[in-house]
């Protein structure tokens, strides 16, 4: 039987680590600042920002909500963040995904400050890890490396599989994992072999968004297992993308959903608010 990374104990650790940076800014005069934008009334997004909200309470980092009816306009909502590029109390801005679809999601990232882009899907951020000279890290991704490392394991020199190649879960995901030296393999619906291509890999990472999608077939004996996918399975349940009772009896190491990879991403999240406030004050070191 696997272990379990335990994701809240990781990023639990991450949230310490943060509310420490935090307070020693404040003793430099630096109040951290995160704006949380939503933009209709989606539920889940709703979840999301309140757990993001309570995260950032609990770091002491002040976050500030701007809910808005499903009929704004593009232009109001480009309106809104010119403003808080402008804002100096805000350090990170974050538009909740997904917006109203008479609204260009791209567009309006594209519009968000670099430095204040905390999510960093920003063109910018994302050529910047790419070269992998990059301040923010993309919060999911990141996570991910955080729950590697919490094993002790060395990622230089594994085969690294990654499923999906989206631009804010597979994509990063690969660049990091390669930026530390991983032999990294992007996996998409394309890929011929998938079932192949994944049993070889020591570390196994799925961000597909489809419950059961990683079969027991698919896991080399002794691999590390990390579960991105956030999914509803026939009970309504929330599981992962993984197949995960009998992929457990044979990963080294296995992430659960939900208690995984989840929340991390929010830990990362809180970082980067951090990093932001710091770039912007000109604070390096402690
Ligand atoms: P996405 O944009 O829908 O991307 C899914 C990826 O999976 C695509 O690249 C797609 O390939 C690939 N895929 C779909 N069917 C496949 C198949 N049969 N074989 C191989 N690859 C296949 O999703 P996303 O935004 O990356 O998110 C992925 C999952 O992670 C979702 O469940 C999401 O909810 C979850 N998520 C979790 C967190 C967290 O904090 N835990 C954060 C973000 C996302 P193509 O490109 O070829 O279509």
């Amino acid at each position: 039987m696997g272990n379990v990374i335990d994701g809240k104990a990781v990023s639990a650790k991450v949230r310490k680590d943060v509310a420490k940076e935090v307070k020693m800014l404040g003793v430099k005069g630096v109040q951290v600042g995160l704006a949380v934008v939503i933009v209709g009334d989606d539920p889940a997004s709703k979840i999301y920002v309140n757990n993001k909200k309570k995260a950032c309470e609990a770091a002491g980092i002040i976050s500030r909500e701007y809910a808005l009816p499903a009929e704004t306009t593009e232009a109001e909502l480009l309106g809104l963040i010119q403003q808080l590029n402008a804002d100096r109390e805000v350090n990170g801005i974050l538009v909740q995904s997904p917006v109203p679809p008479h609204i260009d999601e791209g567009l309006i990232v594209e519009h968000i400050d670099p430095y204040k882009d905390v999510d960093a899907f920003h063109a910018v951020n994302v050529g910047k890890i790419v070269i992998g000279d990059y301040a923010f890290l993309p919060c999911t991704p990141a996570g991910v490396i955080e729950l590697i490392h919490s094993t002790g394991t060395e990622i230089a020199g594994k085969h690294c599989v990654v499923i999906g190649r989206s631009n804010i879960v597979g994509k990063p995901m690969a660049m990091l994992l390669l930026h530390n030296n991983g032999t990294v393999t992007i996996c998409h619906s394309k890929t011929q072999n998938i079932k192949e291509v994944c049993r070889s890999a020591d570390i196994l990472v799925s961000a597909v968004g489809r419950a059961n999608f990683v079969t027991v077939d698919m896991v080399k004996e002794g691999a590390i297992v990390i579960d991105v996918g956030m999914n509803r399975d026939e009970s309504g349940k929330l599981c992962g993308d993984v197949d995960y009772g009998p992929v457990s009896e044979i990963a080294s190491f296995i992430t659960p959903v939900p208690g995984g990879v989840g929340p991390m991403t929010i830990a990362m999240l809180l970082k980067n608010t951090v990093t932001a406030a710091r770039i912007q004050n000109n604070i390096t070191g402690d």
